[in-house]
């Protein structure tokens, strides 16, 4: 009997997305135009308590779009993570900005301890502005990333940035339903907090549209700009009047139709991975050598991705060696990222104090962890991780 593959991290559609999606198909609106992705926006606008939220084409779209309106130009410096998908940081450059890199804390999110110190020591504050001392370049933003659904200590970051002037950028991709439950941002979500916030909704994520991604703020006149950006920076619909260079990033009604009920279910996958994610840290505990990581616990996470923590002294396997014996067993698994200052396009950005991001790097490895997880799945898993282990 041949084994059923285990995918990493797949959609679960089995809601009312295909009778959104005929509806969308039957009343002939499946580009831009169309009543879904109005709805799509009210309703994450309304889920995250934001002002409100423009929706576009993916991701990385959005991140392009929050970086222009915070106003980053290409005579700017941004600071991003290191340990992160290279998304989050491609559309600094697209800016023409430059990108410095910085290193993780224990929750895989940017270290704000170190980010205070190079804000201290490499920089200076000269008239409102914190000038890197290096480069003499004026830092505008932080950019960074709620790390698979786990929350950046958004205090610390928000203290940093109203202390040197800095706008924040939330690249919430993976944190969609994460919310802080303690602390000055108790009952906020992440995303919500900076000065704009990005979801995604790939294939891969919480909830998916196949391809589409949402920009959320609290400030009214960011957001009207965002939209004014990402539809081609019309002033006029009649006779093609444009007052700056837009773009065609407008999410379609086909994909908002999706969204919408994928969002009907949000917090029902959000339940079925935190059973998953106990009953897999359960299972795993007993076994020496390997953890999964926590996340923090001053938040309701959205448990969006479990990261294996493999100890190979203790365990007899190293994580690569982890990968290729999972992947005979048809389980599939990812390496987490590799990191961004060490690829090819940044290899001359500057990079402050990396250390622990390089320790992750090569310790973890993301497990199944699609909401169509059955728990003889989990067992599975977690059987051959032991039977490994005693090899
Ligand atoms: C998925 C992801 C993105 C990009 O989102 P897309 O919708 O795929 O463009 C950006 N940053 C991070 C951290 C991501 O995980």
């Amino acid at each position: 009997m041949s084994e059923k593959f285990i995918p990493l991290s797949v959609p679960n559609l089995k809601g009312k997305e295909l009778q959104y999606v005929t509806n969308a198909v039957e009343t002939e609106w499946v580009s831009s135009g169309g009543p879904y992705v109005n709805e799509f926006e009210e309703k994450i606008a309304k889920y995250v308590e934001c002002k409100g939220a423009v929706a576009c084409q993916n991701g990385t779209a959005g991140l392009h779009i929050a970086l222009h309106v915070c106003g980053v130009t290409k005579e700017d410096e941004v600071i991003v993570p290191t340990l992160t998908f290279i998304a989050a940081v491609n559309p600094v450059k697209y800016i023409g900005a430059e990108p410095i890199f910085m290193d993780c804390d224990d929750s895989l999110c940017m270290d704000s301890d170190k980010l205070l110190e190079f804000c201290e020591k490499e920089c200076s504050f000269i008239n409102g502005k914190l000038i890197n001392n290096k480069t003499k370049k004026h830092i505008k933003a932080i950019l960074v990333v709620h790390v698979f659904g786990n929350a950046v200590n958004m205090e610390k970051i928000i203290r940093i940035a109203d202390t040197f002037n800095l706008k924040v950028i939330e690249d919430a991709t993976e944190a969609l339903g994460t919310y802080y439950t303690k602390g000055k941002y108790r009952g906020k979500y992440a995303g919500t907090i900076g000065d704009v916030g990005v979801y995604s909704f790939n294939g891969n994520k919480i909830i998916t549209t196949g391809g589409g991604g949402m920009i959320v703020s609290c400030d009214a006149e960011l957001l009207k700009k965002a939209k004014h950006l990402t539809t081609q920076a019309k002033i006029d619909d009649v006779y093609y009047i444009h007052d700056e260079i837009g773009y065609n990033y407008r999410m379609t009604n086909l994909q908002a139709a999706l969204g919408i009920a994928q969002l009907e279910q949000l917090e029902d996958f959000i339940r079925i991975k935190t059973e998953n994610y106990r009953l897999y840290k359960r299972q795993i505990e007993s076994i020496e050598g390997l953890e999964l990581l926590d996340f923090n616990t001053n938040i309701r996470p959205n448990y969006w991705f479990y990261s294996l923590i493999i100890d190979e002294y203790k365990y007899g396997l190293n994580r690569d060696e982890v990968l290729v014996k999972l992947n005979d067993k048809k389980i599939q698994t990812r390496p987490i990222w590799g990191l961004i200052h060490q690829q090819k396009p940044y290899l001359d950005n500057p990079n402050y104090k990396i250390e622990k991001a390089y320790y992750y790097k090569n310790k973890i490895l993301n497990i199944p962890c699609s909401t169509n997880l059955s728990i003889s799945d989990i067992k599975k898993i977690t059987n051959v991780l032991k039977d490994l282990k005693e090899q």
